[in-house]
């Protein structure tokens, strides 16, 4: 297994299949060991995924210290109650998806001094286990989070339901990301990030087909 091999496949992939599309692909490194990501940062990439908060300062603290551009992207449910932390250590948040958790957010980055991105995460499939606002409530929430918060809202973020047919999906949030004049867009992961690619994803959130099944 050579993370780095993987990794390069798929921007190749990404590259071959849509030269006009910049595409940043996020490594998502969750439940991995620092040391078998660390051959991605010493190769220079500077784009990480992790889905807990507790996880991801435990594992990146140190090394963003001496490694300073590296990008931290928190991809997993967050709580309010982690804000203060997540905004110490992350530099973009993909599942804003609350007035409570985006009043705590705004605050704990403005007491740091720190402005983070963020992508609103939306509920395609209108799944109870799935965070994610609902998309009649898309526009009064994107007003909230920029016009009174000010926070720097980079676009829209999906997990789309499990059923094999992550088109129709990746259609609708493309759609709603033009309609709500956004600039980029999260989705796509391991097995289906090419799709999403095609339907205009600037982040891909790849995991297992860089690092490995996770147990
Ligand atoms: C784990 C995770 C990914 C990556 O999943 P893979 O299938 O391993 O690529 C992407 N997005 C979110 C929100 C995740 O939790």
């Amino acid at each position: 297994m050579n993370i780095i091999t993987n990794f390069e496949k798929i921007r190749h992939e990404i590259k071959n299949n849509l030269p006009q599309n910049e595409v940043n692909v996020i490594a998502v490194s969750k439940t991995f060991s620092i040391e078998h990501i660390m051959p991605l940062v010493e190769y220079g990439h500077k784009h990480f995924g992790e889905n807990k908060v507790q996880e991801a300062e435990k594992k990146w603290r140190e090394l963003k210290k001496t490694v300073t551009d590296l990008n931290l992207h928190m991809i997993g449910r967050l709580q309010s109650n982690k804000a203060k932390k997540a905004v110490e250590i992350f530099d973009y948040i993909h599942s804003l998806d609350s007035e409570k958790l985006a009043n705590e957010l705004s605050k704990r980055q403005n007491e740091k001094n720190k402005s983070l991105s963020y992508f609103i995460q939306i509920n395609l499939g209108s799944e109870e286990q799935k965070g994610g606002v609902e998309i009649n409530e898309l526009k009064n929430f994107k007003e909230y989070c920029v016009k009174k918060l000010n926070l720097s809202v980079l676009g829209l973020m999906a997990i789309p339901p499990n059923d094999k047919n992550p088109e129709k999906y990746f259609k609708r949030i493309s759609e709603l990301n033009k309609k709500f004049n956004f600039q980029h867009l999260s989705i796509g992961m391991s097995n289906d990030y090419l799709q999403a690619v095609k339907y205009g994803a600037s982040h891909v959130r790849v995991g297992s087909a860089i690092f490995g099944s996770r147990n």
